[in-house]
């Protein structure tokens, strides 16, 4: 399952967008164009991170529709372990456009932090693409949608009490201002 991309197959092409050479937000070495199944990244042959087009993302990560029930997906995510937390150099910009990218926590609960740009892709450091097909393989996705549905309820839920709570002391003070002004 943890097919490394070998880098050391590939005709060195450098990456152009735009007619633009492609370096690497981490350590400015150029991007090198290669292939993971027919689909194309661009990768780096210093630090070995990898830059995937938005478009590209689902192949790289063999993301399929949906295949996991809620319970295969509780059972399967207690095996997951995310990677240790690395030391976080920062911003880097995106090799496209140049703007900061943001930080993201890959599918809001795989505890793999990548650098996004939010019109071009997705920029993965070295061993993360692996990290990451583990998780959508034990049903990462599935979970995420399950607990963003579990934390929409806790939401309504939470609204629903302070309705209640409300109407209780609306009720409470109601009660009292008819017994004061009652003539019993
Ligand atoms: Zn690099
Ligand atoms: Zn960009």
């Amino acid at each position: 399952m943890t097919e490394k991309y070998d880098l050391t197959k590939k005709k060195n092409k450098v990456s152009v967008r735009n007619g633009k050479v492609l370096h690497c937000p981490k350590c400015k070495e150029y991007l090198i164009t290669d292939y993971n199944k027919n689909v194309e990244i661009d990768s780096c042959l210093k630090c070995k991170g990898v830059w995937v087009d938005h478009l590209e993302e689902k192949d790289i990560l063999e993301i399929k529709p949906a295949v996991f029930t809620l319970d295969e997906v509780k059972r399967l995510m207690k095996l997951y372990k995310p990677l240790e937390k690395r030391q976080e150099a920062g911003y880097v910009p995106c090799p496209i456009c140049k703007q900061l990218m943001w930080k993201s926590n890959w599918g809001g609960f795989s505890g793999v932090m990548v650098d996004k740009c939010g019109k071009h892709g997705t920029w993965f450091d070295d061993g993360e693409i692996e990290k990451i097909k583990e998780y959508v393989s034990l049903g990462g996705i599935e979970f995420q949608k399950a607990r963003l549905v579990e934390r929409g309820m806790e939401e309504v839920n939470h609204k629903f009490l302070m309705e209640v709570y409300r109407l209780d002391k609306k009720i409470d003070s109601a009660y009292m201002r008819a017994r004061l002004f009652s003539k019993f």
